[in-house]
């Protein structure tokens, strides 16, 4: 157990806040400022929520009906499975803007020859870092729903739910987005050509912003084995799921 060093008050309110060790960007839960405790100063980024829009009924209805849909799933699984647990977390993500050119030189030798190549890739991305470490969330497979964000307001986590602080500042989220993006570049050079000889990537980073999103972490089981379904709290759709293949069509055809 790590002991909070010392406690700390909130520059805006002066309320005390309430962290977590490991916490780097906490959300005053009186007055809703965001606080980086590197620095302890006010967070200087803006700061949005996206709004849950399902109450634990509600979403209940959700996970019964993505039970119900789709070929893949065995027929039963809406009747013979059972909820266990339904969680609704507000999860803390870094949306970085960026522009991102790579200029490369390699070869070519699919063709059966050495053609030499080279050229641009130019790019721009909103890149979302998920600020928690040690996370098997699927950042990558989630389309943050922004079009529903709003300003931070305290009065928009639902009642219930769970927050989490942010584990890095924007600092490390930069350097984590332009670490994937490197890696992302590679892989796009790869398809193009079999050696890369040099690549030279540059970032400009034209925008940062904190956004707290809804997601539901519902676990369930089916004859026996447990599942879970990540679901987006803003539209109901599912961000990632456990579908049990046992009995299903899928489970027929492949003999599972
Ligand atoms: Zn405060």
């Amino acid at each position: 157990m790590v002991e909070i060093a010392e406690k700390i008050n909130c520059p805006d309110c002066g309320a005390p806040l309430k962290l977590e060790a490991g916490e780097v960007i906490i959300t005053c839960e009186y007055c809703g400022s965001a606080i980086n405790m590197a620095v302890g100063k006010k967070f200087f980024f803006k700061h949005s929520i996206i709004p849950n829009n399902y109450t634990l009924g509600e979403m209940e209805g959700v996970t019964k009906s993505w039970m119900q849909k789709g070929f893949l799933k065995p027929d039963d699984l809406a009747r013979k499975s059972k909820i266990q647990r339904m969680e609704l977390i507000f999860l803390p993500f870094f949306i970085v803007h960026v522009h991102a050119t790579s200029k490369y030189s390699g070869v070519l030798t699919r063709t059966g020859q050495n053609i030499p190549k080279d050229g641009k890739i130019d790019k721009e991305y909103y890149w979302k870092i998920l600020g928690r470490r040690a996370s098997t969330f699927p950042t990558k497979e989630y389309e943050i729903p922004l079009k529903g964000k709003v300003n931070f307001n305290l009065s928009k986590i639902s009642k219930g739910a769970k927050f989490l602080n942010s584990e890095m500042d924007e600092k490390e989220a930069e350097s984590l987005v332009k670490q994937e993006i490197n890696t992302h570049h590679r892989y796009l050079l790869s398809t193009e050509i079999d050696t890369i000889h040099d690549i030279d990537t540059t970032m400009d980073i034209k925008n940062i912003e904190f956004v707290h999103a809804p997601v539901w972490f519902i676990k369930y089981t089916y004859r026996g084995k447990q599942y879970e379904i990540l679901i987006d709290g803003a539209s109901g759709e599912d961000i990632k799921a456990d579908i049990p293949t046992s009995s299903g069509i899928f489970g027929k055809i492949f003999g599972r």
